[in-house]
């Protein structure tokens, strides 16, 4: 996982989403407890989002996918498409949440429907799973060249179970992931020394779009700590201290 940028979304989607939030908030307003009024909530809820409008949804997937990772990526695996518009509050629990936009994020159907489902652990009201496009992943998690993320909050502790990242594809992909990018960048640094402005403008676009893109920021971060040695080739190393540049490909 790695921070992304959430965009705006036209103003026609904004008020759509706006009045069906209004319609679910209004809902059960004179139910007389608590759990009625929650329930009258979750209803409806389900009942708007069954019939949803298609149109405003097509520009919210749509842009949903311009902000993932790579190539539409899932924002939570990195790994396959993402084709699923996912409540990261889940609309069971978060009902008036459920036409937020905010609230969206883009999942495979791995991640949504076998993982994260409905689970959302909180500890004493703090919520305790990473949103990508809030917090940045690996300010709670490390990744690591054997592609395991190491938990260094709780908030990553528990988000590496929910997401399901320990998945043993995931992790081995990332070793696949960590060696390509680390011949990217050297690949990169040639092209530069030959003058080839077109080979390094290919090399950087599947830098930037290659999956698992996490990695490469990982090892961006890797390179400016002290165990830069023991996690990336002498070349990559290189190439990196002679390209500034590299650092902020994935800024914004
Ligand atoms: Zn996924």
């Amino acid at each position: 996982m790695r921070k992304l940028r959430r965009e705006p979304l036209s103003e026609h989607a904004t008020r759509v989403l706006w009045k069906q939030t209004v319609k679910i908030v209004e809902a059960g307003n004179s139910e007389p407890s608590r759990s009625k009024l929650a329930k009258a909530r979750r209803d409806e809820a389900k009942r708007l989002w069954k019939q949803k409008a298609e149109a405003t949804f097509d520009e919210i997937r749509a842009t949903l996918k311009r902000m993932a990772s790579g190539v539409e990526r899932c924002m939570y695996c990195e790994s396959n498409e993402g084709t699923d518009i996912e409540h990261f509050w889940p609309q069971n629990r978060a009902p008036c949440r459920a036409f937020d936009w905010t609230n969206y994020l883009l999942a495979c159907s791995a991640c949504n429907s076998n993982h994260k489902r409905d689970r959302f652990p909180r500890r004493h009201g703090e919520l305790l799973l990473i949103n990508p496009t809030e917090d940045d992943p690996l300010d709670h998690l490390v990744l690591t060249p054997t592609g395991k993320f190491v938990p260094i909050t709780d908030k990553g502790e528990k988000s590496i179970p929910v997401f399901g990242l320990h998945r043993g594809p995931l992790e081995r992909s990332r070793v696949i992931a960590w060696a390509a990018v680390d011949g990217l960048i050297v690949r990169y640094a040639n092209a530069c020394a030959r003058g080839d402005s077109s080979l390094a403008l290919g090399t950087q676009k599947a830098l930037c779009e290659y999956p698992q893109v996490s990695v490469f920021a990982a090892i961006l971060r890797v390179a400016e700590g002290t165990a830069a040695e023991d996690f990336l080739s002498p070349e990559c190393l290189e190439a990196l201290a002679a390209h500034p540049e590299i650092k902020s490909w994935l800024d914004g």
